[in-house]
């Protein structure tokens, strides 16, 4: 009887437990997870941007209807409004799902877990090492690519960093099906500035962008931000700080019994950097490539190809700073882009990162992270200021050689 341990029960790490379970694998799934509980870590929100998952009509609903893995959104958004330097625009209709994030009991990780029926191992935060000869497959589902440069090259397109906080009304209402994006290089070069619905009553204000080991320009941003966004409006309730969020992808999503799943297996698409989507499927595609014998590789060629296209587009977008964004937020007050935005509209991300590509491939190169930014996932988590990774010295001289 073949026995799966799966790190990290996240978005990725607990879609393979529930589909593992579907296809028969019930009673010989362990999972660890390095909290001490579902409730630990901060609550806060995401969204699930519906016209960046194409060709998928529903995102939401073709998990429930295809896998019958249910997850109910916080809000729904109807309305967004996106600032340039010196334009705004807005849409209306079906964008997106709201999804709680953290330690909220209706987060899509707690709600996966309460469909869930295997084990989960709190408070261990196990190395890949250890479990290894214990199982037949281990999913690497943790979210941070810690031990991805043990097994694998890990290809490091850019380093991020994610200032938030939550915030109440006061002089501003909050409109919970309302979502409202800032880009702005005074906020976020290379980047964003959102405020997000944390219903029924509160919101997210955010600032995320390209960061460097030095230098943390989305940090000066955010206080930007903060000053004349959100204090005069908006109550601060509290605030948090991320900088180990990487957008990249591994040279290989399984490597012998491991099976790289969620960021680890490069599913954050550098395109405002949304992953929530591509990292439940691919916890699917791993349970499937482990009960079938199905190809893992094969599925995720369709997450790989819109990384690199996401990727391409992402470079084109931030490459010319203000000029560049209000000229984009001038197109979008178009009519056929507002036709691309509705529901059942084309594949708005793969189109236009297909043409991105090509003029990549053709003109000058446009690389997010100079010479002297580029450093390792290894170095990265060494300077990155979140808490609890494990010593990465020398992972180097731990590379092991594992069977592709
Ligand atoms: C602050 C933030 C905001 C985001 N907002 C959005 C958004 O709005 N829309 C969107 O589409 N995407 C968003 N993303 C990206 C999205 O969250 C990720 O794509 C997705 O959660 C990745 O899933 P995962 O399974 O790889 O990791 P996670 O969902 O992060 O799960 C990893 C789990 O592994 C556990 N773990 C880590 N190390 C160990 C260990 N050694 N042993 C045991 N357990 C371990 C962690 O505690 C965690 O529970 C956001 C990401 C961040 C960080």
């Amino acid at each position: 009887m073949k026995k799966v341990a799966i790190i990290g029960a996240g978005s990725s790490g607990m879609a393979c437990a529930y589909r593992l379970e579907q296809l028969g694998f019930e009673g010989r799934i362990d999972i660890f997870e390095s909290k001490r509980g579902p409730l630990e870590a901060n609550i806060h929100t995401g969204l699930i941007a519906e016209f960046i998952n194409r060709p998928v009509k529903d995102t939401l609903v073709s998990l429930s209807e295809k896998y019958d893995l249910n997850i109910n959104p916080a809000s729904t958004i109807y309305h967004s409004i996106n600032h340039g330097p010196t334009t705004v625009t807005e849409f209306f209709g079906f964008l997106g799902y709201v999804i709680f994030r953290g330690g909220h009991p209706e987060s899509v990780t707690n709600q996966m877990i309460r469909q869930s029926k295997s084990n989960i191992h709190y408070g261990i935060k196990i190395t890949l090492k250890d479990i290894l000869s214990e199982y037949d497959s281990v999913v690497l589902a943790t979210g941070n690519c810690e031990y991805v440069p043990e097994l694998v090259n890990f290809r490091i397109d850019a380093h991020s960093a994610f200032h938030y906080a939550i915030v109440a009304e006061k002089n501003q209402e909050i409109d919970p099906t309302r979502f409202e994006a800032w880009f702005n290089t005074w906020y976020a070069p290379w980047g964003y500035a959102y405020l997000l619905p944390v219903p029924p009553k509160n919101a997210m204000a955010a600032c995320t962008g390209v960061i460097s080991k030095e230098h943390d320009p989305i940090k000066e941003g955010w206080e930007r931000f903060k000053l004349e966004q959100v204090a005069g409006k908006y109550e601060i309730l509290e605030e948090h700080h991320i900088r180990n969020f990487l957008l990249g992808r591994p040279d290989y999503q399984k490597v012998g019994k491991v099976y790289l799943t969620g960021a680890n297996g490069g599913c954050n698409i550098p395109f405002f950097g949304f992953g929530q989507f591509k990292s439940l499927l691919s916890g699917i595609y791993a349970a499937e490539a482990i009960a079938r014998g199905e190809s893992y590789e094969a599925q995720m060629s369709t997450i790989n190809n819109e990384y690199e296209k996401g990727l391409a587009l992402f470079k084109r977008l931030h490459a010319y700073g203000d000029a560049g964004y209000d000229a984009i937020i001038r197109a979008a007050s178009t009519r056929t882009a507002k036709n691309w935005v509705k529901p059942g509209g084309p594949e708005v991300l793969s189109w236009l990162g297909l043409l991105a590509r090509l003029i990549d491939f053709s003109k000058e190169s446009t690389d997010i992270l100079t010479e002297d930014e580029e450093v390792s996932v290894v170095e990265h988590l060494d300077y990155s200021c979140t808490q609890g990774l494990a010593d990465v010295n020398d992972l180097s001289e731990k590379r092991w050689s594992l069977e592709r």
